[in-house]
């Protein structure tokens, strides 16, 4: 079997308080192969934005890896000094977060900003890398009239169409899209979400797609991820778990999956809202929200298992009950 693209294994993600650590990811495993799509999918708060901050080196203190191992291509990257973590950031891994504006200096022209990227991850001259960024730009609808715009003088979707040529401009074997439309105009999300998804299989790169919106992932994604409370409870491909999901909570959310660009804030299927860090109960996570709770999952964490083409972590696909607690 080839090496995936990027193995996450074991992380851990903890933040410590005064009254104790707070554990916001436990335990999750993951891959992405070559140009491949997975989504990561969960409420607010599950612990998908701190893993692809982990990826990146971007962690904020006082979080901080506890465990685990990230390796891109093989080489292990957690562990890295910042310097050549930056380097990986741009040229190995492009980003696109939620507001453009944190991506995009207001002072410099786009084509400044993209010239710049260019000639830090390439061997490109400024002439060169100029024609590149008006090709990058005219490939995500952008016409090179607009070289020498400022970002303010951009609509946010337009700005975000730069932000996707930015985070491709050193063509990058990853790019991590951190709920990159939800703060723009529901009427543009799905021509972004496409427009994103095209862009990075022309280039060839994967993706992992961060929301919290189970029809970006059904549209866009190969694989998907759930994460509840900071534990991964089910992956695999995208048209089984739509077609048929295991667990109780990725039910929940295919309950709530309307159209793209739909934004839902509660699960439409079950009751209650995701515990806070200090507050996750033991056994399994979801068991008070779980509608088919019972007593074992009070007490007793499940793991991921295979369930038809997927892994699944619920008591409900176990033949033996566990021995710890
Ligand atoms: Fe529900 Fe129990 Fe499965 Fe958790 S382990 S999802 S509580 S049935």
């Amino acid at each position: 079997m080839s090496m995936p693209l990027l193995s996450v294994e074991n992380l851990r993600i903890e933040f410590p308080t005064r009254r104790g650590t707070l554990v916001a990811v436990d335990d999750v495993s993951f891959t992405i192969e070559e140009g491949e799509v997975l989504g990561v999918v969960g409420e607010s708060g599950a612990g998908k934005t701190l893993i692809g901050m982990s990826i990146i080196g971007l962690l904020d203190p006082p979080g901080r890896i506890a465990g685990g191992v990230i390796t891109l291509e093989g080489k292990r990257i957690d562990s890295l000094p910042h310097e050549q973590m930056r380097r990986i950031r741009g040229k190995k891994i492009g980003t696109i977060f939620q507001d453009p504006l944190t991506s995009l200096n207001p002072l410099y022209s786009i084509g400044r900003q993209l010239v710049e990227t260019i000639a830090t991850h390439t061997d490109l001259s400024t002439t060169k890398a100029r024609k590149r960024a008006i090709d990058l730009l005219k490939e995500v609808g952008i016409p090179s009239r607009r070289v020498d715009d400022y970002p303010h003088q951009f609509s946010g979707g337009m700005r975000q169409r730069v932000v996707i040529a930015l985070a491709l401009c050193a063509n990058p074997r990853l790019v991590i899209a951190d709920e990159p439309t939800t703060a723009l105009d529901v009427s543009i999300q799905a021509q972004i979400i496409s427009l994103l998804k095209q862009a990075c299989h022309e280039h060839n790169a994967a993706v992992m797609l961060i929301t919290h919106d189970m029809g970006v992932i059904a549209e866009t994604a190969d694989r998907v991820a759930v994460l509840y409370a900071g534990r991964l409870v089910e992956i695999g491909p995208v048209r089984d778990i739509i077609k048929n999901p295991n667990h109780p909570y990725t039910r929940g959310l295919m309950g709530s999956i309307p159209t793209i660009g739909t934004h839902v804030k509660r699960l439409a299927q079950i009751e209650g809202s995701m515990p806070r860090l200090a507050e996750i109960p033991a056994g399994c996570a979801f068991h008070l929200r779980c509608p088919e709770a019972f007593d074992k999952c009070e007490h007793a964490r499940p793991d991921l298992h295979p369930v038809n083409e997927s892994q699944t972590a619920c008591w409900l696909y176990e033949a033996e009950p566990p021995c710890h607690g």
